[in-house]
């Protein structure tokens, strides 16, 4: 790490447990690259202490941001002065900016990286049918990017029903362009099929959706990130199908979360 100065601008990252958060080392990183006079320190805090930790954050001049995760992303929203609306119809945040006033202002870029991701491996989401598995938190910041980018039809698959059907209700009053449906575990008739559950992260997992349903014209993509190619990845290769993994999603993300906090330009 860069010695630190009195000039030294700080950002955190909110978590309960915390030792396996790996963005500070990825942010810290961009920022020696970027040559910012900055460090980003693992701020381990549990829901009890969230209230008073946020409180003391807003009066420390020299902390510029933070980024939150589990199990803080929803507790946070009320704690921000400013949400973005998609945050908000979303019910999470997970990357906080403090203007210099002591105000924070919330946004959620899960699902903006996943779909950056995606164009960074050469797939528009634009005008296109997408098959989502799964309508849990990454699920949700994923169809609300979607949505946001111009897809033209998203289909909502989900073990729990009642959450595909919450999330289809706040994207239709949010986004009444997009035609949003309620589906099977049958991704066929769609031009992108997304992993979003954590089905794929552990061996043995069953397959998040019907293989049976991909033909080589449909982009598969995941986001489990470990293993790189999950079973359902694999099985979409013998398709012919074109895959996209997970790990973009995070990458993008990452470079979106350092601008949003004004860490890099
Ligand atoms: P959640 O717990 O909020 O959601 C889990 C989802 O998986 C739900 O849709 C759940 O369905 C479904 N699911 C879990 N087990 C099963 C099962 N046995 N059968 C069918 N469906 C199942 O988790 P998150 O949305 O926060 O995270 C999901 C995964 O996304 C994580 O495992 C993580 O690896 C990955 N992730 C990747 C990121 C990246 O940058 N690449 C970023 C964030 C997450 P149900 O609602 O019915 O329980």
């Amino acid at each position: 790490m860069a010695e630190t100065t009195g000039r030294t601008a700080i950002w955190g990252i909110l978590a309960d447990p915390i030792h396996h958060v790996k963005t500070p080392q990825a942010l810290n990183a961009l920022m020696e690259e970027h040559g910012v006079d900055g460090v980003m320190i693992p701020f381990h805090v549990g829901s009890g202490g969230l209230d008073s930790l946020v409180a003391g954050l807003r009066s420390m001049h020299n902390l510029k941001g933070f980024v939150v995760t589990v199990p803080h992303k929803t507790a946070i929203v009320d704690l921000c002065d400013e949400v973005s609306e998609q945050a908000q119809a979303i019910g999470a945040v997970n990357t906080v900016r403090r203007e210099d006033d002591g105000s924070l202002v919330g946004e959620m870029l899960d699902g903006a990286g996943f779909v950056a991701g995606l164009r960074q491996g050469g797939v528009e989401p634009r005008e296109r049918s997408v098959y989502l598995a799964g309508a849990g938190g990454a699920a949700n910041a994923i169809a609300f990017a979607l949505a946001q980018a111009g897809v033209s039809r998203l289909t909502v698959a989900n073990r729990t029903r009642s959450k595909s059907e919450d999330l289809r209700q706040r994207l239709a009053k949010h986004y009444p362009a997009v035609s949003v449906e309620i589906g099977s575990p049958d991704p066929s008739g769609h031009e992108i099929v997304v992993n979003a559950t954590s089905l794929g992260l552990r061996e043995g997992d069953p397959l998040p959706l019907d293989v049976n349903g991909l033909s080589s014209s449909q982009v598969v993509a995941e986001i489990i990130m470990q293993p790189e190619t999950t079973a359902l990845l694999a099985a979409a290769k013998e398709r012919g199908c074109r895959t996209h993994p997970g790990r973009p999603m995070l990458t993008c993300q990452l470079e979106l979360m350092a601008k949003f906090m004004r860490m890099i330009p």
